[in-house]
């Protein structure tokens, strides 16, 4: 086993803390990773605080994961020691559902995530990016481009991808226009991607203190969503809309901006559901209400690649581990610009050892 060393939150209300566990030792088809940085998603602090009422304790969280790889298995032939790699939502998956057989390894039923997952390889439960080191089967390893900066790319991972597949599968494109609601790690992807999709973007924003730097990512509007003569100006107008928002919060006031046959796609996902929505805002002009989650390893890397070609990244604020609390708070007020990456190198090995307790106050 190889020993790791990272941040977990022991329970829902304590504060995320040091913790030391063990990896598996790398397989035949397994690529062992030394993590650089790993961003800080609002699914890791639903999951910390056992918001979605799934949480197994302690729990490593993060699934924006850039390393470097350190050692491979004797099967494992696109990958080698020294290489870029990242890891994104998810660890493992069947392989032969016909979700993994059509790249969409994300609805496969029996997939492993990154974290808080049931681990076929251990019988634990699996253990995230807020760490040093991580061993991922090659098939769910992606390559991470050498041209872009490699803290900027951890968010790619997640927030890139989770509204690269929507906006890719409702075919977003000139001609289009396309808002996304809230401007936080995910929304600020989105209007980026959006906008390099060659698509009209609006953005609906609670913050209008956001209004300037949404344009500079690709906006061409931004509303300010809380002011609702602002938004009665923008009824029927939208082809898609990609609803990137944490809370609860009303969904017909985005519904009656769809143009007849136009959708909007959740991606937020709320500790407690949305309001209940009025049904004639979907009947009367055949409008969509639709999710997505995440996206497969095959788009993972298209993503990737075509961030690569387009200079595009996540504008982050680099954090020490020491500072993930703080950070969910700044996060919970809307106030990060707009992903916290972690920088691991805040992490050390205790000097003591692994047998050794981990003690906090050495580090
Ligand atoms: P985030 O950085 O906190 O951004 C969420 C944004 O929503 C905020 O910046 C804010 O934008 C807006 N917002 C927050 N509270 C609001 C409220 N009460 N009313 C209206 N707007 C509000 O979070 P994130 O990391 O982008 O994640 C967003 C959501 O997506 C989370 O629920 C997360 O779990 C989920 N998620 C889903 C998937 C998936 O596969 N479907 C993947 C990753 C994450 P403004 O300041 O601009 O209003
Ligand atoms: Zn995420």
């Amino acid at each position: 086993m190889i020993k790791t060393f990272g941040y977990a939150a022991p329970t829902a209300t304590a504060p995320l803390d040091a913790f030391a566990f063990e990896r598996r030792e790398p397989g035949p088809g397994d690529v062992h990773i030394e993590i650089l940085y790993c961003g800080v998603c609002h699914s890791d602090l639903h999951t910390a605080r056992n918001e979605w009422k799934n949480t197994v304790y302690p729990v490593v969280p993060g699934h924006e994961i850039v390393g470097r790889v350190v050692q491979v298995g004797s099967e494992v032939t696109a990958f080698q020691a020294g290489d870029l790699a990242g890891v994104g939502c998810m660890v493992d998956a069947c392989g032969v559902c016909p979700d993994c057989q059509e790249g969409l390894e994300q609805y496969c039923p029996t997939f492993t995530l990154t974290y808080n997952s049931p681990d076929p390889h251990t019988g634990q439960m699996t253990y995230g990016g807020y760490s040093n080191r991580i061993v991922v089967d090659q098939r769910f390893v992606l390559r991470v481009p050498k041209t872009l900066d490699l803290a900027a790319v951890a968010p790619l991972l997640c927030a890139g991808i989770t509204t690269y597949s929507p906006l890719r599968q409702w075919k977003v494109g000139p001609g289009h226009t396309v808002g996304v609601v809230g401007l936080g790690g995910l929304g600020h992807m989105a209007v980026q991607l959006a906008h390099a999709f060659g698509a009209r973007v609006v953005l609906f924003t609670t913050s209008p203190g956001k209004t300037a730097d949404a344009r500079r990512l690709g906006a061409d509007e931004v509303v300010i969503s809380k002011n609702p003569e602002e938004m009665a100006l923008h009824a029927n107008r939208f082809d898609f809309i990609l609803n990137t928002v944490a809370a609860p919060h009303n969904l017909d006031a985005y519904l009656q901006l769809l143009k007849r046959d136009g959708t909007m796609c959740l991606v937020g996902a709320p500790q407690e559901p949305h309001p209940p929505l009025e049904v004639f805002n979907l009947i009367f002009k055949r409008r969509r209400l639709a999710g997505s989650l995440i996206g497969g390893i095959r788009e993972t890397q298209e993503m990737l690649d075509f961030c690569a070609e387009h200079g595009i990244v996540s504008e982050i604020e680099l954090i020490p581990i020491q500072n993930i609390n703080e950070a969910y708070e700044r996060m919970l007020r809307s106030e990060v610009k707009y992903r916290f990456v972690i920088d691991m190198a805040s992490l050390p090995e205790p000097a003591t050892g692994f047998e050794v307790q981990w003690n906090r106050k050495d580090i």
